[in-house]
């Protein structure tokens, strides 16, 4: 397993605000929030980046984005909308080597990004 931040998050090590866990996936509020809702949802397998998917992740990709939307719809920012993003690598913004989809909204954002 992740010895990355999140890896020890997942085994509960350090605290999160878990908003979402099921047997494969795990979401909880970031810690520096960048918008009213920001949330991370990550697989609890370690896969460092986007950029080192397989083609045997798959369905955890697609799940993990399931998952995001089911959420977005259930504290009701779907309609207005929302952003999903997997920052990758050093000039994609990525901190944290544990794969991360970010779900942002709660407010207007951006475009494009800094
Ligand atoms: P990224 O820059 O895409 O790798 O995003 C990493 C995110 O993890 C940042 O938005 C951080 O604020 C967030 N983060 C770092 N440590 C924690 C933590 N212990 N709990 C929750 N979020 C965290």
């Amino acid at each position: 397993m992740s010895d990355t931040i999140f890896g020890k998050i997942i085994r509960g090590e350090i605290p999160a605000n878990i908003v979402y866990e099921d047997v494969d996936l795990m979401a909880f509020e970031d810690a520096n929030p960048q918008a009213p809702v920001h949330v991370l949802f990550i697989p609890k397998e370690a896969i460092a980046s986007a950029d080192l998917l397989e083609d045997r992740h798959a369905e955890l990709v697609g799940r993990l984005v399931l998952a995001a939307r089911r959420y977005a719809r259930e504290i009701g920012i779907a309609e207005n909308g929302y952003r999903l993003i997997f920052n990758t690598n050093g000039d994609g913004g990525q901190s944290v080597f544990h794969l991360h989809l970010h779900l942002l909204g709660g407010r207007p954002l951006g475009w494009p990004p800094g």
